[in-house]
């Protein structure tokens, strides 16, 4: 088990900057997500940490020793990468021995240490079967099987489940997260996907740019965006802007949007010019006589939920409302924001105000 701290950390590759300096810590036993879109930096930091990629500046600890500059051999750490590598003619038992004999750990206790191993996974029947013939899934089990059975201090996965189809990959994220809960090892797990992210994650990072652009719980990036880029990159459909021309003191509690106001969470820090008002889809509701008000232009039916989209004078919104509401193309409505929730931006740097 392990504390990962990482501080500072850069990669430069040629003139281009892949990870700009980053910091963040990973507690001992976490379920880390390094999250971002394709490019953004995730894969080099993860292999900064791992010791597979030299970082060009900054430290990475693990549990407070400075490995940044040592081999991967040296960390005690286990990678799984996205198309798992096994040995092809060789069967379940001895894929999974393979780190352990070439250890020189003496057979009678591999055999055992692969037996437990074989039994968390549940692949106890399937250990005498050639690779070459198994399903996905099981591939997947006895890769991890491997990568579980030297009991490495942390794990490191580059989005592991990648391959796989929807369903499956949803089956699969459970059972790594019950592994996890059963073994506590830290793990560290690179993913463009946010739903997996939010799902699996005691934290995430959310990575943009090769900038870390926040840290935390999942809630509460979910619910506090620090960035309009966070606020955008997470949930589905994103946070609405409305976007207006306006000032923000500091202890305001509303904001004009034309005619109508908007009670926001008092401000602490003010801010002036182009601002935005953020809102989350299921935090709008359709109220008749609200004064700020928009017109209907689409409906999509998703089952107990329905998202409608509305022109407004500040921007398309879209609102997340129960499926019942009967809504008509054309029609003109108000739109009333439950005020806790709203989140306001300054549009030039992209960050939230506090
Ligand atoms: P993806 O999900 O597509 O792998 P990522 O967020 O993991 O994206 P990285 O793989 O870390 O991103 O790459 C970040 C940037 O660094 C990309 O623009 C990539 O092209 C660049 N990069 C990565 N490795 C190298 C390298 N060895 N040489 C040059 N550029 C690289």
């Amino acid at each position: 088990m392990a504390q990962i701290r990482i501080e500072s950390l850069r990669k430069e590759f040629g003139a281009f900057t892949a990870v700009q300096s980053s910091s963040f810590t990973i507690e001992d036993g976490e379920f880390f997500m390094l999250l971002g879109p394709s490019g953004c930096g995730k894969t080099t930091t993860l292999r900064m940490m791992a010791g597979l990629e030299l970082p060009t500046a900054g430290e990475v600890f693990i549990d407070g020793d400075a490995v940044g500059q040592k081999p991967a051999s040296q960390r005690d750490i286990a990678f799984v990468f996205q198309m798992f590598a096994l040995y092809p003619h060789m069967n379940v038992r001895r894929n999974i021995s393979y780190p352990l004999l070439s250890q020189g750990m003496a057979r009678p206790q591999v055999r055992a240490k692969v037996g437990e191993v074989a039994e968390i996974l549940g692949i106890t029947d399937i250990l005498d079967r050639p690779v070459g013939g198994l399903s996905g899934g099981d591939r997947q089990r006895v890769a991890l099987g491997r990568a579980i059975v030297r009991e490495p201090r942390a794990f490191f996965m580059d989005e592991p489940l990648g391959a796989l189809d929807a369903e499956f990959r949803e089956h699969m994220a459970e059972e790594l997260r019950a592994l996890h809960d059963r073994m506590g090892a830290t793990t560290v797990y690179v993913t463009h996907d946010q739903l997996e992210a939010m799902q699996m994650g005691d934290k995430i990072v959310v990575m943009n740019h090769g900038v870390v652009e926040q840290f935390g719980v999942p809630q509460d990036i979910y619910d506090w965006p620090a960035t309009m880029f966070v606020a955008s990159f997470i949930g589905s459909p994103p946070m609405n802007f409305l976007r207006f021309d306006g000032m923000v003191g500091a202890g305001t509690d509303q904001v004009s949007l034309g005619e109508a106001t908007i009670p926001v969470p008092t401000q602490r820090d003010g801010a002036h010019g182009k601002l935005a008002l953020g809102v989350r889809p299921e935090h709008i509701r359709l109220l008749d006589d609200a004064p700020y008000r928009g017109e209907v232009v689409a409906a999509e039916y998703l089952g107990t939920t329905q998202i409608i989209t509305l022109n407004t004078p500040h921007g398309e919104v879209k609102a997340r409302i129960p499926s019942d509401r009967k809504v008509q193309i054309g029609a003109r409505t108000g739109l009333d924001f439950d005020a806790r929730t709203l989140t306001l931006f300054e549009c030039d740097k992209g960050r939230a105000l506090l």
